[in-house]
């Protein structure tokens, strides 16, 4: 799986362009998603080349996996959503309609999320 390294995430983790990060740590960066899905809606992404969730299991080394996903839960924790509850998606691939070549969690939350998938 090659990874693109001019995927605007990326970018944001290059610095060439700016985000609205809501945390930071040696393992992930997290920011606010430019269009919004629901009332608290960020992405926190992996400080390191991979393509997809497929890509970041298969390549990534252990310490890595675990900080980016201690990094998730640190998140949703800072965003005050551990009570209310919230959701993680990850869209993995064509059939998934990821947008975006770096492996990235969506991170909802701050309303009644509904169902966990719309019937089509
Ligand atoms: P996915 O379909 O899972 O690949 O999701 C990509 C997400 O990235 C979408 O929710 C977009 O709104 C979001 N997005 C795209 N460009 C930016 C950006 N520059 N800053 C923040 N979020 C972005």
């Amino acid at each position: 799986m090659t990874y693109d390294d001019s995927n605007i995430f990326a970018r944001i983790l290059r610095g060439e362009i700016p985000c609205k990060k809501v945390y930071e740590d040696d393992f992930a960066l997290a920011f606010h998603d430019i269009q919004p899905r629901a009332p608290v809606h960020v992405l926190v992404i992996p400080k390191g080349p991979y393509v997809c969730m497929a890509d970041f299991t298969a390549q990534a080394p252990e310490s890595l996996i675990a900080g980016y996903f201690r990094a998730v839960g640190a998140v949703a924790r800072q965003l005050g959503l551990e009570d209310s509850g919230y959701r993680l998606l990850v869209n993995t691939g064509g059939d998934a309609h990821q947008e975006v070549a770096h492996l990235h969690v969506h991170i909802f939350g701050g309303r009644k999320l509904g169902p966990m998938l719309a019937k089509s």
